[in-house]
């Protein structure tokens, strides 16, 4: 029994570190590689604490080549779905019940397991299986996941401050409850963070999960899940279940104990899932929470006071880094015609240079993308892109999957500003520029406000501050996260909190109270001290 009332304190955020050559981060990293590379695992379902070897096994290949095998995966049947509710069901009394501070306990062990210890670890099973290079999985699969931890731990003792005020002869009190039921969390492939903040932010407000991974980011997230067990997480809490995501979801949502699904990745997926609830809508025990971060289409705009080199440098990062396999990637760019030779000249002059290959090789830029699906999807637009009068390809503009699935970064300028490539998610390397006239700058911010049905992350270059300011205004529901003078991804937990709303979300900004507030249902209990002995109001005993 413990009286006091916690309070933690608003964390610092993990530091990047460099993995300069030769530094004790780059040697621990690269032995780590080689033991990934090397070791082939197998990757078991884990279900009520415990390790389930279904014998229908998958395999996660290496993104850069794919004859290379790294992990053979069990797949889940609608038994061990069930068995995974069952498993959660059971666990929510004991993780309900235990004190939030213990809870917290357990999230911020993980943290520090994956700082220290297994920081090695979880970069270089990022860095394999999906293909990030050095700097791309430390921000994810260290430092974000990290800060994911830490930073819930801080926003729940906020939460749970909350409390309603008392009148004359009564007490008030809120208690938060978590949800009644399991919560049914989605992941993507490209963020090892978002992954464990799925499960990690329900589960920190007393709530326990089945969780369905993305086939392709298998690797780091069974790590995570064993790291999950390792920092004292009880069984059953997380249920970590990979396989079909038909299969998995159309069993998850039948069950009527579902309380919430926590899902990122794309529209149709999650409009999948919004639509199946709605038709199980009188099944279920409580009205299910949908939470889902979904697509973007990324704008940059800059106004003609903008500096070409900046948006340039901005536009390449932007869109290419992790292959444009970010929600938040740009991939439509608003560029007056007065910058562009310069803006132009730059882009080429990095195109040369930056280098695409394998990630064990730290001087490439760019690497592979996620699978063939994914290589195929590109190279399609890419076509299109060839084949049409309205657009021409200035850089990339090749691909080859023989050996691993290369895009090359491509720009493309198209002198439709509703191109295809300018309205449509790609998810991959390519970025659709749009030259306007400098006095169309009105007309140009419409068109941006207007042309994608998403409306996730965008940037302003100015040097024109006031402008910067009057265009953040008109473009008010374009974008959930908006940059001024920098490029639109690259989000920090606790400092820009992240999410898009319109076709790109629920916007319940992940990494901070706004997402932990859905997976409580507060309980109001007033007590009164001297409950009312008369039924008749004073007037009528005048
Ligand atoms: P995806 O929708 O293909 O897959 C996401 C997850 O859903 C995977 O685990 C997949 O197996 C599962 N799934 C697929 N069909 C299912 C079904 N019927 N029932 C249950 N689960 C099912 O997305 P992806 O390719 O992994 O990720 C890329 C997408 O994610 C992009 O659209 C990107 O914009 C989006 N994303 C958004 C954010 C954000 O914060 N807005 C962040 C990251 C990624």
């Amino acid at each position: 029994m413990n009286n006091a009332i916690y309070n933690f304190a608003l964390p610092q955020n993990e530091p990047v570190l460099e993995y300069k050559s030769n530094s004790n981060e780059r040697k621990l990293l690269e032995i780590e590689l080689q033991r990934q590379l090397n070791n082939p695992i197998e990757i078991p379902l884990i279900i009520g604490g415990k390790e389930i070897r279904t014998g229908q096994t998958g395999q996660v290949s290496l993104p850069s080549k794919h004859a290379h095998i790294l992990a053979t995966y069990h797949k889940a049947s609608e038994k061990e779905v069930h068995m995974a509710i069952d498993a959660a069901l059971q666990a929510h009394h004991i993780w309900a019940d235990l004190s939030w501070t213990v809870r917290a306990a357990i999230l911020l062990k993980a943290a520090e397991l994956i700082s220290g210890k297994y920081r090695a670890l979880m970069n270089a099973s990022t860095m394999l299986g999906q293909s990030k290079n050095i700097f791309q999985a430390e921000i994810d699969a260290v430092c974000e996941t990290v800060d994911f931890l830490k930073f819930n731990a801080y926003f729940a003792s906020k939460v749970y401050q909350m409390q309603p005020s008392s009148a004359f002869n009564q007490l008030n009190k809120m208690e938060f409850r978590p949800l009644e039921g399991f919560v049914f969390t989605v992941s993507p492939f490209n963020f090892t963070s978002i992954a464990s903040n799925l499960n990690m932010a329900p589960v920190m407000m007393g709530n326990t999960t089945v969780w369905k991974p993305a086939t392709t980011s298998l690797l780091s997230n069974y790590y995570l899940m064993k790291i999950f067990q390792e920092a004292g997480l009880p069984d059953g809490v997380v249920n970590f279940v990979p396989g079909s995501g038909a299969l998995i979801g159309k069993t998850a949502l039948a069950s009527p104990d579902l309380a919430g699904i926590h899902f990122t990745g794309s529209n149709n997926t999650f409009n999948y899932l919004w639509k199946e609830v709605s038709t199980k809508i009188t099944d279920y025990k409580s009205y299910p929470r949908l939470i889902g971060e979904t697509g973007g289409k990324n704008f940059i705009l800059a106004h003609p006071s903008a500096q070409a080199k900046k948006v340039a440098v901005n536009a390449y990062r932007g869109a290419f880094e992790y292959q444009g396999q970010k929600c938040s990637a740009a991939s439509r760019m608003y560029i007056p015609v007065s910058i562009w030779p310069e803006v132009k000249e730059e882009l080429l002059k990095i195109s040369t240079s930056a280098r695409m290959g394998d990630v064990t090789d730290p001087m490439n830029f760019v690497n592979a993308v996620i699978d063939e699906a994914s290589f195929d999807n590109c190279m399609n637009y890419i076509k299109y892109a060839k084949e049409s009068a309205e657009a021409e390809i200035i850089a990339g503009g090749n691909g080859d999957k023989s050996i691993g699935y290369f895009v090359e970064p491509t720009v493309i300028v198209t002198t439709n500003p509703k191109f295809k490539t300018m309205e449509e998610e790609i998810f991959g390397p390519i970025l659709t520029v749009f030259v306007y006239e400098d006095s169309q700058l009105e007309e140009t911010i419409e068109l941006c406000n207007t042309t994608s049905p998403y409306g996730l992350t965008g940037a302003v270059f100015a040097r024109d501050r006031v402008a910067a300011s009057k265009i953040c205004d008109q473009l008010i529901y374009a974008a959930g996260n908006f940059y001024i003078n920098d490029k639109p991804t690259g989000a920090i937990v606790g400092l820009q909190p992240f999410g898009g709303s319109r076709a790109s979300g629920t916007n319940d900004k992940a990494g901070g109270e706004f997402n932990l507030i859905r997976w409580i249902t507060p309980r109001t209990i007033k007590e009164t001290f001297q409950p009312a002995t008369e039924y008749r109001y004073g007037y009528m005993m005048e």
